[in-house]
């Protein structure tokens, strides 16, 4: 069953939660959806603000939880600029690696 509820929450300043091996490339590319250890797709989602700049533009962390198992993992984020909203994806190469085997799928 799919669930996910998402909590809004401040933080002072972004930060690196639970798990960051290379199974959070997995549960990446799954589109946040499935858990890299026990494949449950019942997550909560916590939503933490860090800040505001001068234009609106948020940044902060969001923490994926697996309510399943309890794993967990951190993604920081940024409305502003013009990369993805879960920026280090892009940094990592994860983000071109993702639409390529989407393309893959369709071809
Ligand atoms: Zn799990």
């Amino acid at each position: 069953m799919e669930k996910l509820e998402i909590h809004h929450k401040y933080s002072n300043g972004q930060f690196k939660a639970g798990d960051h091996s290379e199974c959070r490339k997995e549960f990446y590319m799954s589109n946040y959806k499935v858990c890299p250890k026990c494949k449950s797709q019942d997550f909560t989602e916590e939503h933490y603000v860090a800040n505001c700049r001068w234009n609106g533009d948020g940044f902060g962390t969001d923490v994926f939880k697996c309510n399943n198992c309890n794993w967990y993992t951190s993604f920081e984020y940024d409305e502003g600029g013009d990369s993805e909203y879960y920026y280090e994806a892009r940094w990592n190469g994860w983000e071109n690696e993702r639409d390529a085997k989407e393309k893959e799928k369709k071809d």
